[in-house]
This record gives C-alpha cells, sequence and structure tokens, in this order.
C-alpha cells in the first residue's frame, strides 16, 4: 500500500512539473510583440501613434481599446492607434505615460504610450555618466546623472544571474563574484564603489520610466558560459521590458549578433544595433538591424559609412568617444549618437553649435 501511495505521488509531482511546463510555455505563446510605436505626438490633436503587429500580413486582426482611463486615445478603421480627433497630449500638465488595455483577436496586451519630449542630442552616456561625477559605472546614480546632465540616451550593460535576473555590470565578474553563476540575492550584497548595491535591470526601467526626456540603450553582454545563456539573456530582458511595458525607452545593442537576432524574433519592433565590424551595413539591413553601433576606428579611413547607413534608413552610433576633437568629426560627419565617458564636453559642444 505504501509502495502504492509513493508511485501515486511521485506521478502526480511529474503531471504537475509537466503542467508547469506548459503553463510557462503557453505563457511565451500567448506573447504580442505589441505596437511598432510608443511615441505621442504631442500638440497634435488626433495625432496617429502606431500599428499593432499582425499574425500575418493578410490577418485580419479585431482591436479595440478594453481600458484607458485618460479617453485620449481609440483604434481607427485600419486598426491603429491614434488620439481622438479633439484630443492631444500636452506636455505641460503632469501626466506624461498612459497606459493602455488593447485587446486583439480576444488576446489581451497593456503597453505604455509616452509622451514624445525626449531629448533629440546625439549623446550617448556610456555606463551612465560617471567619470565626472565620482559615482560608479552602470549604477543608479549613473544613470540618474545621465538623466540630470540632460543626456538623450544613457548606455548600460547587462549580465544574467544565475536565477535568470537581468543585472547591471560591465565584467562578468564583480567584487570577486562571478554573476552568472550566482543568484541575485548574492549579487544584491556587494557593493559598489560609491556605495550602492549593483542593480537590477528592472531598477533601472523604473527609473527611467520616471521622466521621458532620456532613453536607454541595453547592452547585452555575451554570456562567458554558453551561447545559449547569451539568447536567454536576450529573451529574459525582452520579457522584462515587456512586463514593465517600457518598450517607450529602450533599445537593444550587442556584440552578440545572434542575442540581437533573438531580440527581434521575439519583438520585431525592438530596434537594435550591432556593436561588432564584421558585417556590412548592408548585411545588417538585410536582417533588419535599426541601427549600426561602430567603433570609432571605422570612421577613420572611410567617410561614406554615414551616408551608406543613412541611405539604407539605419542609424549611425559610434563608441567610445572622449576628446573633442574626434566628437567634432563625428558630428561633422552626421553621425546620429556618440557613446562617451564625456557626456558633460560633448553637450557643451553641441549647445554652442546650436546658439
Ligand atoms: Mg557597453
Amino acid at each position: 500500500m505504501k509502495a502504492f501511495t509513493v508511485i501515486f505521488y511521485v506521478l502526480l509531482l511529474t503531471l504537475t512539473i509537466q503542467n508547469s511546463c506548459q503553463t510557462t510555455n503557453s505563457t511565451n505563446d500567448k506573447f504580442h510583440p505589441g505596437i511598432n510605436n510608443y511615441l505621442v505626438p504631442v500638440n497634435s490633436k488626433g495625432a496617429y501613434v502606431g500599428e499593432f503587429a499582425k499574425e500575418s500580413p493578410s490577418s485580419q486582426e479585431v482591436i479595440s481599446i478594453s481600458n484607458d482611463l485618460s479617453g485620449l486615445f481609440e483604434i481607427d478603421s485600419r486598426g491603429r492607434l491614434k488620439l481622438k480627433k479633439d484630443k492631444e497630449a500636452v506636455p505641460e500638465d503632469d501626466v506624461f505615460k498612459y497606459e493602455l488595455t488593447i485587446d486583439i483577436n480576444g488576446m489581451e496586451k497593456k503597453i505604455v504610450v509616452v509622451e514624445d519630449v525626449f531629448l533629440s542630442n546625439k549623446v550617448v552616456a556610456h555606463r551612465g555618466a560617471w567619470k565626472n561625477t565620482g559615482t560608479s559605472q552602470n549604477s543608479m546614480g549613473s544613470l540618474k546623472n545621465a538623466i540630470k546632465t540632460g543626456s538623450a540616451w544613457s548606455e548600460l550593460d547587462i549580465w544574467l544571474s544565475a536565477d535568470r535576473v537581468p543585472v547591471l555590470s560591465h565584467d562578468a565578474v564583480i567584487g570577486g563574484i562571478n554573476i552568472e553563476e550566482s543568484p541575485i540575492k548574492e549579487i544584491k550584497k556587494l557593493a559598489l564603489a560609491n556605495g550602492e548595491f549593483v542593480p537590477t535591470l528592472e531598477e533601472c526601467l523604473d527609473l527611467i520610466m520616471t521622466q521621458n526626456k532620456t532613453r536607454i540603450f541595453i547592452e547585452i553582454k555575451p554570456s562567458a558560459i554558453s551561447p545559449e545563456r547569451t539568447i536567454l539573456l536576450a529573451k529574459e530582458t525582452v520579457n522584462l521590458v515587456h512586463s514593465k511595458k517600457a518598450q517607450g525607452w529602450v533599445k537593444y545593442i550587442s556584440f552578440d549578433i545572434n542575442s540581437l537576432i533573438a531580440v527581434m524574433e521575439q519583438d520585431p519592433f525592438a530596434e537594435a544595433a550591432y556593436l561588432g565590424s564584421d558585417k556590412t551595413i548592408e548585411e545588417l539591413h538585410d536582417l533588419n538591424f535599426w541601427g549600426v553601433d561602430f567603433n570609432r576606428g571605422m570612421f577613420e579611413n572611410n567617410d561614406n559609412l554615414v551616408d551608406d547607413a543613412h541611405e539604407l534608413g539605419m542609424t549611425v552610433n559610434v563608441w567610445t568617444v572622449n576628446d573633442p576633437q574626434t566628437m567634432q568629426h563625428l558630428l561633422d560627419l552626421g553621425v546620429d549618437f556618440i557613446t562617451t565617458d564625456q557626456p558633460e564636453i560633448l553637450l557643451s559642444m553641441i549647445a554652442q553649435q546650436q546658439d
């Protein structure tokens, strides 16, 4: 009888585990990429916002808004999100982001759209703004300073903890702890040089979503354990960005091209730029990349890079540029973004040229 009871419970446990795995899979199956634009034009009544992903190019989606506390938005006859004819997003009031629940063929997708008053200067604070502020790289402090300096963008590096939490760090090992081999509760005990604790990507998303001036480039670091783990980091990152509804604030970069391809497979509207130099602009364009993100050296002997990318509708970012002379050369070439440890210098150069 005892043996029978044990077998019964083993069977029950097996079924429960199988069932929970299926639940996880079905959650992934239900992942909807959302909309192709999360930024709401301001002071523009009836402005168009964006279009939702379709199951196939010929499919007829039935789309409606099931919850919009702002009362500003509607879905037009072509299934696109827009502001109502007599409504506009006003940047002067307190509200700058709007949570909407969208029903797409009976499936619910919650999104946050955000008033587009994001800064358009070309400055990307590399690992946040830390060099001139006495704070640590890849910290909440450096991200806060990137926002405070008025950088349009901050770049941040991420790794995946052993228990699958995306964590900020430039290196695989920080304070003697290997991030990929450690659970988040161990990593969280680590103090950075500025006294802060190592931030998770979730904490950074929470911070960046409190404002609409600065956005972030998330750099997916290639795993030291396996290529599969790099892909896992990419997927966990997209899942996190969608669960926080932070798409309007985020773009993706990496030296690992497969991780960016995984990001775009999961969310075809995600915008990604490749940091490597082993692919041509045309190859990256064919892979649906939003931009190129080249080392500064790539521009020394090829003044056509920027025009070549722009002709294909792609953006151009350059890393990591800290001297004013090179900054000026790249500005003259017409690059879209310059990644720098010296955002203050680049910002003042750009401000002077606008005067
Ligand atoms: Mg980086």
